[in-house]
């Protein structure tokens, strides 16, 4: 059943890459009760502000995008702030949602749940079949742990809570330091810098051979709304493009998105991560759904974004 447009949607995280497009999706689709707080607002590791606030707010539907995340780096340096923070943010949210009866809920997770070793494209059924990626295991097992609770909670208690899994995102509102975030936000930044500033040499991360797949925010936002309007199962569901290419590829397309036409190096003393991890989609394409920005357009726009945004970045 779809939902209503006069539902009471709380979209946690709706400052972030993923929330705030989920946020834009629903306003576009004239949902006029949309609930938000930003982080300096509502600290979601506070279990009973987070407690107070849905007694308060006593939201229809539930959204959870509110998480820490990182890249590659930021994973593998601080694994204890992606573990705990991303637990305790989780179990506060699907603890008060149940206690008040939030009738749909979407949890989103990421990709990286998987096997590292998972075949080839990645069906939802691989979860929990194998080893994770070292790098970023601590994140994998808070997402896996918030999984199990959405399950749970339908086992349980017999409510529609569902789950999505995106690939590696990007689009507006992305986090672009050049320490803590993906790859895309990272190279968008680099090679923009390289151009302003004449460089003629950039140096990218570990050996560029990876894979990767990549859908626009927007793309993904979309897939969440429909996925709340026409999903209710107890398996996480993959939003991908289907498509993935190396890392190499990827900094080409930056570059000519950026125009930057100087060199570029890779310092293998970085980590590469995983080596490959393309989602099976067919699940969201079976469902009737398909992305609609292909990669090129969407850096472009991105790039655009970034540079109208530059002085005002999270
Ligand atoms: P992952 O997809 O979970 O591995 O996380 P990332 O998006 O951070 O990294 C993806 C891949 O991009 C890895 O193979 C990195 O080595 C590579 N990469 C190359 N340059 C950069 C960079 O400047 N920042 C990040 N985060 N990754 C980079």
């Amino acid at each position: 059943r779809a939902v209503s447009s006069d539902a009471r949607v709380y979209v946690a995280g709706h400052r972030g890459l993923v929330g705030s497009a989920v946020w834009r999706a629903f306003q576009s689709r004239g949902f006029t009760n949309l609930i938000g707080r930003s982080h300096a607002e509502l600290e979601l590791t506070d279990r009973a502000a987070v407690f107070d606030f849905f007694a308060t707010e006593r939201p229809d539907v539930v959204v959870l995008a509110a998480a820490k995340v990182g890249g590659i780096m930021a994973n593998s340096t601080f694994p204890v702030d992606f573990i705990s923070q991303n637990l305790q943010v989780q179990v506060n949210v699907l603890d008060a949602a149940l206690q008040h009866g939030v009738e749909r809920l979407l949890f989103l997770g990421s990709t990286c749940i998987y096997p590292k070793f998972a075949e080839q494209p990645i069906r939802e059924d691989a979860l929990l079949t194998g080893l994770l990626e070292p790098t970023n295991d601590a994140y994998a097992i808070a997402k896996i742990a918030g999984i199990l609770q959405v399950q749970a909670v339908r086992r349980q208690y017999g409510l529609p809570w569902i789950s999505a899994m995106p690939t590696n995102l990007y689009g507006p509102s992305d986090n672009f330091s050049p320490t803590t975030s993906h790859v895309l936000p990272a190279l968008i930044r680099r090679y923009e810098e390289a151009r302003l500033s004449n460089t003629k040499s950039v140096v990218n991360w570990g050996t560029g051979t990876p894979m990767r797949e990549f859908l626009h925010v927007d793309d993904m936002a979309a897939a969440c709304l429909h996925l709340l309007d026409t999903y209710d199962g107890p398996q996480q569901v993959n939003v991908g493009s289907g498509k993935d290419l190396p890392i190499k590829d990827i900094a080409t397309m930056v570059a000519e998105a950026v125009g930057y036409v100087g060199a570029t190096e890779w310092d293998t003393s970085k980590p590469d991560g995983t080596p490959r991890k393309l989602i099976d989609v067919s699940t969201l394409l079976g469902s009737g759904w398909e992305p609609t920005i292909d990669l090129r357009e969407g850096l472009r726009s991105t790039v655009e974004w970034f540079r109208a945004n530059e002085n005002a970045l999270r």
